[in-house]
């Protein structure tokens, strides 16, 4: 809609604008399992309706937890839901010297400082506030500490970790699938880690430099990566990207019969796995149907009948709870199913 109306109120002789453009941005720790699936078909779904653009962007920057192999799986999974692209797949894991470049930057001008603080002590400082979800609010410790990167590897004797500084302001925007979302990040969030050493981006700061530098116009994620949604607009602003900043959508997750988010917990729900099982594609949108409004009572629905279908007024406000009914209906079909 948006995109009309600039195409309408453009002069004649103005440049036309820039098509709108998404990334499915899988991080390759793990397979895709129905709820990573459900997001991505959101997500996808969206972007062939409205006419943008896709890009596959893999998410590798997570060292230690990067499966190898699973960046291939990812890619088909998705092509077997039959979830194309565009541009891609560009992996972060190559972009590092575009990270550093930013990560100097941002300590040039003391947007940014050096942190010498284990995960350890800052979960021990007393003085250390919790954020609703538990997690320990960096107390600042490191703020003005040291005057470079090198006095702070010196006096701790490994290289430091980079934190982005919080300024004191709240921030608001409007989500265009969870509504008016208020945050105030110094007493919410705290200072965050950029850079897990100066040369080892992670994925807040990856994540802006990328999605402005790829010209990414909607973000289309869980509901999860909410609250880096504040961090994400402060690094647009410490950055100098504001003109860059896209739209957010945020939609809740997929969870399982006891309220957590869906896991190895509760039982095999890797595509890879039903795939496996000989359940067709077809029979996995029609459960992803179901869960964003669209009935399933064929038992079977293309992708190309799930884009006409798709309505974002019907998909569900709420958390999708998987249940036994849904793994019986993949695994056998419909008939067996008790509705
Ligand atoms: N790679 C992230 C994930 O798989 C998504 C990041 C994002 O959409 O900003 O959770």
């Amino acid at each position: 809609m948006i995109f009309v109306v600039q195409l309408l109120s453009a002069p004649a002789d103005a440049t036309p604008p820039l098509p709108r453009r998404t990334r499915l941005a899988p991080s390759p720790t793990g397979a895709l399992h129905l709820g990573n699936a459900r997001t991505f078909l959101i997500n996808w779904l969206l972007a062939r309706q409205n006419g943008w653009q896709i890009l596959l962007r893999i998410e590798d920057l997570d060292g230690p937890r990067v499966k190898v192999g699973a960046d291939q799986q990812a890619i088909e999974d998705l092509q077997w839901l039959g979830l194309d692209f565009d541009y891609g797949p560009i992996f972060q894991s190559a972009r590092q010297s575009t990270y550093t470049a930013a990560v100097d930057e941002l300590l040039r001008c003391g947007t940014a400082y050096p942190c010498i603080c284990s995960r350890r002590e800052v979960e021990q400082a007393a003085s250390a506030p919790h954020a609703e979800d538990g997690a320990t609010i960096y107390p600042g410790t490191c703020r003005d500490r040291f005057a470079s990167v090198a006095e702070a590897q010196a006096i701790s004797g490994r290289p430091p970790a980079i934190r982005f500084r919080v300024p004191d302001r709240k921030i608001r925007w409007t989500d265009r699938f969870a509504g008016e979302i208020k945050y105030d990040p110094a007493r919410q969030l705290g200072d965050f880690v950029i850079s897990k050493t100066i040369d080892q981006a992670a994925y807040q700061l990856a994540v802006v430099i990328d999605d402005a530098g790829m010209g990414i116009t909607d973000i289309v994620r869980g509901d999860d990566l909410l609250d880096s949604t504040p961090r994400q607009l402060l690094l647009y602003n410490g950055l100098g990207l504001q003109s860059k900043i896209p739209s957010y959508w945020h939609f809740p997750l997929v969870i399982g019969s006891d309220g957590r988010r869906l896991a190895k917990r509760h039982g095999d729900t890797r595509l890879a796995h039903f795939r496996e099982m000989g359940v067709p594609a077809e029979r996995i949108l029609a459960l992803m149907g179901q869960w964003l409004g669209i009935d399933r009572t064929g038992g079977a629905i293309s992708l190309r009948e799930l884009q006409q279908a798709f309505r974002l007024e019907s998909v569900p406000r709420a958390a999708i709870t998987l249940t036994a009914s849904d793994e019986a209906f993949l695994l056998d079909g419909p008939s067996k199913t008790v509705k």
